[in-house]
């Protein structure tokens, strides 16, 4: 069963210590899997990771920045000593802020390619030799409906990365294939986290009237859909996308959404 296939497994999530990161961890954590919470801010991941082990679960915090590749080989190091080998990355760490390109400099958008794609690029090439002696190995990586699917004033460099990783995906699956490791991809619409809700109840109210099934989503809805992908079951998948988004990429225009 589906529900069943994680206990035991050794797997990894970036950018966990809130966010989208801790929801996919919590998911992975509820179904029996040892997780390591990864962010730089080692007494946050830290934090989360109690969570975790207050609610019955198996996890530790860790400290690394997907920048580095030294950082990430540690990361990969401490998950396969602490929980006997990798079974599991989710590559999740990103950043996003907003700045309209005539006014973003070359600088913050270095930042934003080297933690969202190089990042992804360098944490996945850490757990290789761990992913491959799994035998289910997968890696699931957070990607965006903006940038693949749509665009939004801001998020010129983010959306690139967000694309960028896909590009990624395609081949990295193709690689990794004779090694019986899939390469999966979960593309989340507006996800309720801490940021969104520190815009405030009008901002959110605003973003849910967009989403034809009216809410936003929440973070467990994206830690389902990389719970799948990691899973016995989804093991003939690879290189594919899934949206998580409520709908709200199917309206024509915004006059569709009046018309529901
Ligand atoms: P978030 O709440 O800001 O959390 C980001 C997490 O990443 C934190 O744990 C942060 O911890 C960590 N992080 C940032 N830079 C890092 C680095 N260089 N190395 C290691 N960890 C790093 O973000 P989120 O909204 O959950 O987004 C998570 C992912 O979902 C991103 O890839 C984002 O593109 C994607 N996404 C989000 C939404 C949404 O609605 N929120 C929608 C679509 C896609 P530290 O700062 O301590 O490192």
């Amino acid at each position: 069963m589906l529900a069943e296939s994680l206990k035991g497994k050794s797997v990894i999530v970036t950018g966990a210590s809130k966010g989208i990161g801790k929801g996919i961890a919590g998911v992975f954590a509820r179904h029996g899997a040892k997780v390591l919470v990864v962010a730089r801010d080692l007494q946050a991941a830290e934090t989360t990771a109690r969570e975790f082990v207050a609610a019955g679960g198996t996890a530790s915090g860790f400290s690394a920045d997907v920048t580095r590749l030294e950082g990430m080989e540690k990361m990969a190091q401490a998950a396969a000593e602490r929980h006997g080998g990798i079974d599991v990355l989710c590559a999740n760490a990103g950043i996003f802020p907003q700045v309209k390109m005539e006014d973003m400099s070359p600088e913050t958008w270095d930042e934003v390619m080297a933690t969202n794609l190089k990042g992804t690029f360098l944490s996945v090439k850490a757990c290789i030799p761990y992913l491959r002696k799994s035998g289910q190995g997968r890696i699931v990586i957070t990607s965006s409906i903006t940038g693949p699917v749509t665009g939004f004033p801001g998020w010129t460099h983010y959306g690139a990365t967000k694309a960028g990783q896909l590009g990624f995906m395609r081949t990295a699956s193709m690689e990794l294939a004779k090694y019986r490791i899939t390469v999966n991809a979960v593309l989340p619409g507006n996800i309720v986290t801490e940021g969104l809700e520190a815009l405030g109840p009008d901002y959110m109210k605003g973003m849910a009237e967009a989403v034809p099934l009216g809410t936003l989503g929440q973070v467990e809805d994206i830690g389902h859909a990389a719970l799948f992908f990691a899973s016995r079951e989804a093991g003939y998948i690879t290189g594919q996308t899934l949206i998580v988004d409520g709908g709200q990429v199917l309206p024509e225009s915004p006059d569709a959404l009046k018309q529901m």
